[in-house]
């Protein structure tokens, strides 16, 4: 998948210190290609990386965070650009406003019309649902089984064959029964053709609609910005609604149509069930294009809190094998300031599922807070010299058995044996939030 490519694409500079020519290049021609795979047109997966080279090249890496980090979300902030920055709101004001459904046949179109349905009477509008589906008769029959899941009225003349007047006595119906939006639910074939473009357009000179949705499956990949050009030249939609995002489905599809036809999507659609339909925000798809759960929100508050010149401190005595307990309440600040630690644990790719439902509080870093503060500057400064009459009357003052004191003090000893082993790794084996 594509998540999984440009995961594998970061690991390529994960770890380096810097961003450098050579490093971005490799990443730019794996991401590159990744989209390519994901049915992003070359052309479209070309300008984009060049972009990216060119914003990653210009970038200042912070300590705090790895270039990997920062590398994921100087690409995630270009997808969201390139689908269209934020998200596009329906026009459903009118008298009533009409809603044209365009799009091939099995595209989704009828069930997207009844999640939209049911989408607007949630937001007190009241709808009516048209089937101008005139070639299959069962076409009448699914949009009444759905209208009537959702108490939205279907109207539709079965034994008339002009989709046209059909729509036109539908708008004049849905005034007369103050309905305030009409859907209008059309035919498709499954390929471009030329007697349904008339018929779709003739539809929509005819009745003037507010919106002009062209709804497209997203799993068609390449086809699907082929398709979405056709209808554009030909009807000059409002907006598009990608359908069928089910599970691992591709997000190539989004990023494509958004830049080949300059038109916003406006809803997502994933699943049969008619609750399931959601407005298209870019950074959300961006996010799953991505797969990477909230790293973004990770970086950026890693690079609004981090102390770039205490965590250069901290390096040299890491790598000098001096950590104290002044540095370690220091790190626990830090921590503490960039907010809830399930909440900032839960963003890093993969950990958030695997700690959904262990407990981890912020009172856990209180005992060990307690601990430090109970320390004297000097027994901070010189974890070595705490003995067991210390370490009794450190105990003491902070209201603890001697056993946590002993505890947590054999884990910062093993802690500091690892660091230590990681200053012999080749690139002193980077630690995120320590300087690396
Ligand atoms: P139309 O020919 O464009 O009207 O397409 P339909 O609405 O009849 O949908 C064609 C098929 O795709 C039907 O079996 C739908 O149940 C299914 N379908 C429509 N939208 C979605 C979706 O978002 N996800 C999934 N999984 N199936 C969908
Ligand atoms: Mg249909």
């Amino acid at each position: 998948s594509l998540s999984e490519r440009l995961e594998s694409a970061f690991k390529q500079i994960k770890g380096e210190g810097r961003i450098t020519e050579l490093n971005v290049a490799a990443t730019v021609k794996d991401i590159r290609r990744a989209l390519v795979d994901a049915d992003v047109n070359y052309k479209i997966a070309k300008e984009f990386t060049d972009k990216i080279r060119e914003k990653a090249m210009g970038e200042k890496v912070l300590t705090a965070v790895s270039p990997g980090q920062l590398m994921v979300k100087i690409v995630k902030d270009e997808l969201v650009e390139l689908m269209g920055g934020t998200e596009s709101e329906l026009n459903a004001k009118g008298n009533p406003a009409v809603i044209l459904i365009a799009g091939l046949q099995g595209s989704g179109k009828t069930t997207f019309s009844g999640k939209l349905a049911n989408y607007l009477k949630g937001k007190k509008y009241s709808p009516m649902l048209v089937a101008a589906d005139i070639y299959r008769p069962a076409a009448i029959d699914q949009l009444k089984v759905l209208g009537g899941q959702i108490g939205v009225d279907v109207y539709s003349e079965p034994e008339n064959k002009n989709a046209v007047e059909i729509a036109k006595n539908a708008v004049a119906q849905a005034r007369s029964l103050n309905k305030n939006v009409v859907i209008i639910d059309t035919a498709g074939r499954l390929a471009i053709d030329e007697a349904m473009m008339t018929e779709v357009t003739n539809v929509k000179n005819a009745v003037n609609p507010q919106e002009i949705l062209f709804v497209v499956d997203s799993m068609t990949g390449q086809d699907a910005v082929n398709t979405a050009r056709a209808f554009n030249e030909r009807l000059d939609f409002t907006g598009v609604v990608l359908t069928k995002l089910d599970g691992d489905t591709r997000g190539g599809a989004a990023l494509s149509i958004k830049y080949t036809v300059n038109k916003p999507i406006k809803f997502v659609s994933s699943g049969e069930k008619l609750d399931t339909l959601d407005v298209f925000y870019p950074e959300r798809m961006a996010q799953r294009i991505l797969g990477m759960g909230d790293i973004t929100t990770l970086v950026e508050r890693a690079q609004a809190q981090f102390d770039e010149v205490q965590a250069k401190k901290l390096e040299k005595k890491i790598r000098k094998n001096q950590f104290d307990f002044e540095d370690f309440k220091q790190q626990l600040d830090q921590i503490k300031k960039m907010g809830n630690i399930k909440d900032l644990l839960g963003m890093i790719p993969g950990v958030g599922k695997a700690i959904k439902d262990i407990d981890i509080s912020d009172d856990a870093f209180k005992g060990i807070e307690a601990m430090i503060n109970s320390m004297t500057p000097f027994e901070r400064a010189n974890p070595d010299t705490i003995d067991q009459s210390r370490r009794k009357r450190i105990a003491k003052g902070c209201g603890k058995d001697i056993a946590d004191v002993n505890a947590f003090m054999k884990q910062f000893e093993q802690m500091k044996d690892m660091m230590k082993m990681m200053n012999k790794m080749p690139m002193g084996g980077k630690m995120p939030g320590l300087g690396g």
